[in-house]
């Protein structure tokens, strides 16, 4: 054969700048489902079962296209295991002239594949990936000759450069950034009228999948009971259709609010479909801005989710491919504490942090601020090793891929890039989980104090948090006020706290 065109798991993508070209009378897709993929992290069931499903649902629209297909399955008995085996046995097999590949979300899996393409001495063909809207070299321009990175200038060259709710050379409503109006909590009557989620109940594939990863998979974390997620492009073209019609004008107002029992509230919960390159960002973002135009939806809503993706997601992406391989093993508040063995149950009294890493479990998905100021927060002031979290967050969620996982969680949430993507640390006590949950009321713990048998663990581990940090954090102007507050500390209160913080630490081991 002349060309052996690779698709691996998160590029199912019918338009992807790998089919160009493609001739079936003289070429191959390969794909394989490979336990690597699921074991080189320890990954949760509902993570292998998404890309598993989603994966055959592809193979099977790539066969009725016509397009002769090369599909190892997990469980077919000469399957060597990893990405690099079967691409190695396939190249046996097939003897292609060449190998086409469009750019892969994984650092690693790249230096896999150069590495068995150079091996059999065959050309391989790195293709952009068109699915973004920018390109990493964009990025890397962008970067250059900046002593700092921020988001937001990013996120508005992006918006001009693709006239994303522009009007003429000005931003939709005269404001970059409506932030302002939303990120409201709920009060205390709680969420009201919280629309259903979308769910597609599992079809025969994805039926064969949940059996396959239960039975293959069983000692890994997580449940497939409830395992709805869409898996093919029809179905996640609902799922968008679902989110701007019932969710969208609601997402900002409610963006950052976190009530007990509701896992979905107004998140899109499109990050898997986005990932897996079923939906592209550029359709997403069309009908969120036509949501706003046709007066569907308020400009701070649609404004705040546009910039999660034309924003944040392409910027993560920058920062992953133009900082790896050194971004992996960055450390800089030297966090060396493992994993508390209870993010992988739920079992703890912190009913914030159970009540995330419970529905975590349950569903492979768990919305930004549980994310960033829940299971990140604590975390980070427990000082954990940033690669023992960005494991974590790497296993479990089912829109996990490395490219944007590994700087949200590393970066953003552990500050283990020393601010090389965002300002500062993000770093509060439990009275923000207050302020923006009812999760307080249920729990053992107290968020207002840091001391004493009540005292809450995130409250007690802020104030120790910047006591460790104090030298470096106090060279931040941006933490000017919270070391302000923290000088009002008398010098007992500081003991008593580093004290707190100590028994807390010894407890958990
Ligand atoms: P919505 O709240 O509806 O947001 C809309 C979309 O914007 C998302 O679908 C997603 O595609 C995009 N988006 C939002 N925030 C971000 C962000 N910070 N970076 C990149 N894209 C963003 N997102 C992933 O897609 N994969 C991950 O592995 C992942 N790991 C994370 C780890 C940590 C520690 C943190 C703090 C965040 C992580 N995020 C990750 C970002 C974000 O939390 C998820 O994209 C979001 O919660 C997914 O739910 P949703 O689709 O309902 O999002
Ligand atoms: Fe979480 Fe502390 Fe509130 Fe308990 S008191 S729910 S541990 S923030």
């Amino acid at each position: 054969i002349r060309h052996l065109v690779l698709v691996l798991g998160d590029q199912l993508d019918h338009d992807s700048t790998a089919f160009d070209g493609f001739d079936p009378a003289e070429d191959r897709v390969w794909m394989a489902e490979v336990p690597e993929e699921s074991t080189h992290v320890w990954s949760a069931k509902p993570r292998t079962a998404i890309f598993l499903s989603a994966m055959r649902h592809f193979a099977a629209e790539l066969r009725e296209r016509g397009l002769p297909l090369r599909y190892t399955q997990l469980q077919d008995a000469d399957n060597t295991g990893t990405l690099a085996g079967e691409l190695q046995r396939a190249i046996t097999d097939l003897q292609p002239q060449s190998l086409i590949l469009t750019a892969p979300g994984d650092w690693r899996v790249l230096q896999d594949l150069r590495a068995v393409a150079a091996q059999a001495d065959l050309p391989l063909d790195l293709r952009d990936d068109r699915h973004f809207f920018s390109t990493v070299r964009d990025f890397a321009a962008h970067a250059k000759g900046r002593k700092q990175l921020r988001l937001e200038y990013w996120y508005r060259e992006l918006r001009q450069k693709h006239g994303v709710l522009m009007d003429g050379k000005q931003p939709a409503g005269g404001q970059w950034n409506f932030d302002a109006d939303n990120r409201e909590s709920f009060g205390k009557a709680g969420p009201q009228n919280v629309p259903p989620p979308f769910r597609v109940p599992p079809d025969v594939i994805t039926q064969e999948v949940i059996e396959l990863v239960n039975t293959r998979f069983d000692d890994h974390p997580g449940s497939l009971q409830s395992f709805a997620w869409p898996v093919t492009r029809a179905e996640t073209l609902r799922a968008l259709d679902h989110f701007i019609n019932h969710r969208l004008p609601l997402f900002g107002q409610f963006e950052d609010a976190m009530w007990a029992g509701e896992v979905w509230l107004w998140h899109s919960q499109l990050s898997a479909a986005l990932n897996l390159k079923l939906l592209n960002p550029r359709e997403v973002v069309a009908a969120a801005e036509a949501a706003y135009r046709n007066g569907h939806a308020p400009l701070a809503a649609v404004e705040g989710f546009i910039r999660q993706i034309l924003g944040w997601r392409e910027y993560v992406r920058g920062i992953y491919w133009t900082q790896m391989p050194g971004y992996l093993e960055r450390n800089a508040l030297e966090a060396q504490a493992p994993l508390p063995a209870w993010y992988w149950t739920g079992e703890t009294e912190m009913a914030c942090l159970r009540e995330a890493i419970t529905q975590t479990l349950a569903h492979g998905y768990a919305h930004h601020i549980q994310r960033l100021m829940v299971t990140g927060l604590y975390a980070l002031l427990l000082g954990v090793r940033p690669q023992a979290v960005h494991e974590w967050y790497l296993s479990v969620y089912v829109d996990a891929v490395e490219w944007v996982e590994l700087p949200n969680t590393l970066g953003m949430s552990q500050y283990g890039d020393g601010g090389l993507l965002g300002s500062k640390p993000y770093v509060a006590t439990g009275k923000y989980i207050q302020r923006m949950s009812n999760h307080c009321s249920g729990c053992r713990y107290d968020p207002a104090q840091s001391t004493g048998p009540k005292a809450c663990p995130f409250t007690t581990l802020y104030w120790d948090f910047l006591m460790r940090h104090e030298a470096m954090l106090r060279q931040n102007p941006r933490m000017a006020m919270q070391m302000k507050n923290l000088d009002r500390l008398a010098p007992e209160a500081r003991e008593a706290i580093a004290e707190q913080a100590r028994a807390h630490r010894a407890a958990l081991t």
